[in-house]
């Protein structure tokens, strides 16, 4: 079985409001079959939904904003949970091969908050992610915050901080694990000990991971995440699912048999699925 648990049905400008019809479920389930995937998993970021906009604001108008995220968080928060979850529930009830999933941001201190505003919802998995430290996001832009910062200790900051996403008990499965490197500022210091550390506690939280292609098309050019954690990954028995990270129809699956090559480079010979939060591995294969 092959999936892609990670799909915006947004587009990239996330002003638009999303298409909840029959036409885009279908549009992105034709080019899921054209690239030999079985199903998809939708996974909305947390900042479409009107329910998530207090913590947003905060992260908006924080100490350490800047005024282009600001402007941007304030405007996108314009849909609710309630339209989303009735609109995938009936795409799963015609009998569509989706799974329901939100895309959430960690964000420090707030885990009770995060946990509140989800629980109500019947997810088949939530996908937790690390794109701001602080009020700062990591992957807005090369340009805003990353001149300004040391990047050792930017690594340090957001390795730790996905350790606290994986112990938050939040997230079913983390997403884009080293997304830090998306636009190619390299560490100098050699911070594996502190990378293993955290990827003990995603094993012994029972998470999944993924092995997102999304990265193939970013300044770094390489797959989230790198082989040497993926191999780590692997020696810690961390299931994995596969994500393109699509943000439009024509981006489903992409690059998708450069995931399957390394994880079975790493020697994984099984992806990971959910229904109802609940993990079913099945057997990578293209049949
Ligand atoms: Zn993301
Ligand atoms: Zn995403």
């Amino acid at each position: 079985m092959i999936i892609d648990y990670h799909i915006h049905l947004e587009r990239d400008t996330h002003f638009e409001k999303c298409p909840y019809t029959i036409e885009n479920i279908e549009a992105y389930l034709e080019v899921a079959e054209k690239r030999g995937i079985h199903e998809i998993g939708i996974t909305e970021h947390c900042n479409r939904f009107a329910e998530f906009f207090p913590l947003m604001k905060e992260l908006a108008d924080g100490e350490g904003a800047y005024p282009e995220t600001s402007e941007w968080l304030r405007n996108i928060c314009t849909e609710t949970l309630e339209e989303y979850i009735t609109y995938l529930s009936k795409m799963k009830e015609l009998g569509y091969p989706i799974k329901i999933g939100i895309e959430v941001e960690y964000i420090v201190g707030r885990e009770e908050e995060l946990k509140k505003i989800l629980e109500p919802y019947p997810w088949d998995y939530i996908l937790g992610s690390v794109h701001f430290l602080g009020n700062w996001s990591i992957d807005f832009s090369k340009d805003i915050g990353w001149p300004e910062r040391d990047i050792d200790s930017t690594y340090r900051e957001y390795i730790n901080t996905l350790k606290n996403a994986a112990e938050s008990e939040i997230f079913d499965v983390l997403a884009h694990i080293d997304l830090i490197k998306k636009f190619g500022y390299r560490l100098k210091a050699d911070l594996s000990g502190l990378w293993l550390d955290c990827l003990d506690s995603i094993a012994s939280e029972d998470l999944a991971i993924e092995v997102s292609t999304a990265g193939l098309r970013k300044a770094v050019k390489e797959i989230y995440p790198s082989k040497e954690l993926l191999l780590g990954c692997k020696e810690r028995n961390i299931p994995i699912t596969f994500a393109s990270d699509a943000h439009d129809a024509s981006e489903v699956g992409l690059d998708i048999g450069e995931a399957i090559n390394m994880a079975g480079e790493c020697g994984y010979t099984e992806i990971c699925t959910f229904q109802g939060r609940k993990k079913d591995l099945r057997e990578i294969s293209l049949l």
